[in-house]
């Protein structure tokens, strides 16, 4: 069965990331025929750590990865460098599929992932790691319960939260935010360059013996044994491949519903001076966020800038993927606005980069990662907004299963987990468009000082499944 692909334009820069870590030259594009044993569709940080634990496991393995435009050009290259042992589903969530014992096993598995790629960036001398933790503010008292919620989610399934409620005047202490009203903060969370992670994993693979092409859109994949994925001037044939596509698994026939692209946009300020961060008390590289409901993230950046980030871009009908989402002009400009309110002594700070990219939002919110030798396909996504750490799991498990090793984290139950399906359209825009409405709504009330959301409406219902 070959499959049509959507490309993606080449024109549109990822951002700030990339340029900042200097890519180099594209590699070439795959010209002609060529037998691997793995093939790789994606140049992202699934299929880099896909490729890396191949190689790493059994170096002899002979590994291609193919990626449409440059490595590192999807969420990848463009995301808020938030590195957190978290997934996008919450322990309550988790419990509920899989029992509580599991979401410790979990946890305890993004725990050691995210110190994994600290371990890497060191020993692979890639800058930009920094474990400063994480913290969790409630700007204006109705986001409190929000906050409360989320500790005492982890605490209802019998488990220890991994963050600390720490009071208004000691998380002042440690991001001077206005209008807090309280905090969590839990240390186990870090901050990567996202560019230079990418550079030095797409580095490694090559060192390792790995084969990377660039320009190398797959408008084609024939599943069987053995399967091959065939771009428009060359075909892989392998014993298997493997699909590392997040949000772009959307083009590929077949795939179309089992994930749901969402925007995320970013502004990134000019690089602060010492005075400047000492002045809101900004002295690590702490990931930061509030309790609204439609997501916003804050992270600092090695040199220093401040990076803001939110959704608020609308969802299209049937999924289409549109640059012109990643440049949507209202939650840009929300993103500044937001930093001003949050940061009155910053006012005079300019905004020197803005840009956006896609993630991928599956039916029940839990990634995965799958592999189904009959057919010769692997596939792992499902991410949402928490694939900086994730991607490392499933990447390494996904090797581990190919190469037929047991490991606990084979043993996760995101591996072989499957989703359901999104809904048909026009449905899927209807119920899509309606939450991102009401949502924004309900955080609009409450940034005007009405009541904390219930939890009860519809809308945060359907968001929380
Ligand atoms: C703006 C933004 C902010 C984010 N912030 C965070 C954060 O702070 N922390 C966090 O944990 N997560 C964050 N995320 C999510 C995280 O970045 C992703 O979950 C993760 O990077 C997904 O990696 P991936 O390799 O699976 O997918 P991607 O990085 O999207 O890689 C897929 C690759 O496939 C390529 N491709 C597409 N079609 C084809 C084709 N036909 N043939 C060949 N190649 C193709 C694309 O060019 C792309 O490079 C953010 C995402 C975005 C967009």
């Amino acid at each position: 069965m070959i499959n049509a692909v959507t490309d993606v334009p080449p024109q549109l820069a990822p951002g700030f990331w990339i340029a900042d870590s200097h890519p180099g030259a594209p590699r070439p594009p795959l010209l002609g025929s060529r037998r691997a044993d793995v093939a790789v569709v994606g140049g992202g940080f699934t299929g880099l750590w896909t490729a890396y634990h191949l190689l790493r496991i059994e170096p002899s393995t002979k590994v291609v990865v193919l990626e449409s435009q440059r490595v590192g050009f999807g969420a990848s290259g463009r995301n808020g460098s938030w590195c957190v042992p978290e997934l996008n589903a919450g322990p309550a969530l988790l419990a509920k599929r899989f029992g509580a014992s599991r979401v410790a096993e979990l946890h305890s598995a993004m725990r050691a992932t995210v110190d994994e790629i600290g371990r890497f960036c060191s020993e692979q001398g890639v800058g930009g790691f920094e474990k400063a933790g994480v913290l969790l503010v409630a700007r204006g008292s109705g986001q409190l319960p929000a906050l409360e919620d989320t500790q005492l989610e982890w605490e209802r399934v019998g488990l220890s939260s991994p963050y600390q409620r720490i009071s208004a005047a000691e998380a002042e202490g440690k991001l001077a935010v206005h209008q807090l009203e309280g905090a969590l903060y839990s240390p186990e969370g870090a901050s990567v360059h996202p560019g230079k992670l990418v550079k030095g994993l797409a580095t490694a693979v090559e060192r390792m013996g790995g084969e990377i092409y660039e320009g190398s859109t797959v408008t084609g994949i024939k599943e069987g044994r053995p399967p091959s994925a065939r771009t428009e001037l060359g075909e892989v044939t392998a014993d298997l491949v493997v699909l590392a596509l997040e949000a772009y698994l959307t083009g590929f026939p077949g795939w179309h519903r089992a994930i749901l692209p969402v925007y995320s946009l970013i502004e990134l300020t000019e690089p602060l001076t010492e005075a400047q961060l000492a002045s809101v008390n900004w002295r690590s590289r702490m990931c930061v966020s509030s309790m609204r409901l439609t997501v916003d993230y804050l992270a600092l950046t090695p040199d220093r800038r401040i990076l803001v980030g939110g959704r608020g871009a609308p969802y299209r009908y049937g999924s289409t993927l549109s640059p012109d989402l990643e440049r949507h002009r209202a939650t840009h400009e929300g993103l500044r606005a937001m930093f001003r309110e949050w940061f009155p002594a910053l006012a005079g700070v300019r905004f020197t980069h803005s840009w956006g990219g896609v993630l991928g939002m599956p039916r029940d919110w839990i990634p995965q990662a799958r592999l189904d030798r009959g057919r010769g396909l692997g596939v792992a996504y499902g991410y949402t907004g928490h694939g900086v750490a994730t991607t490392h799991l499933l990447g390494r498990a996904m090797a581990e299963m190919i190469t037929g090793q047991d490991s606990e984290r084979t043993q996760l139950p995101l591996v072989g987990h499957e989703s359901p399906l999104w809904e048909p359209e026009p449905l899927r825009w209807m119920a899509v468009r309606y939450v991102q409405r009401q949502l924004s709504g309900l955080d609009s009330r409450v940034a005007r000082g009405g009541r904390p959301p219930s939890g009860r409406t519809i809308a945060e219902r359907l968001a929380a499944h």
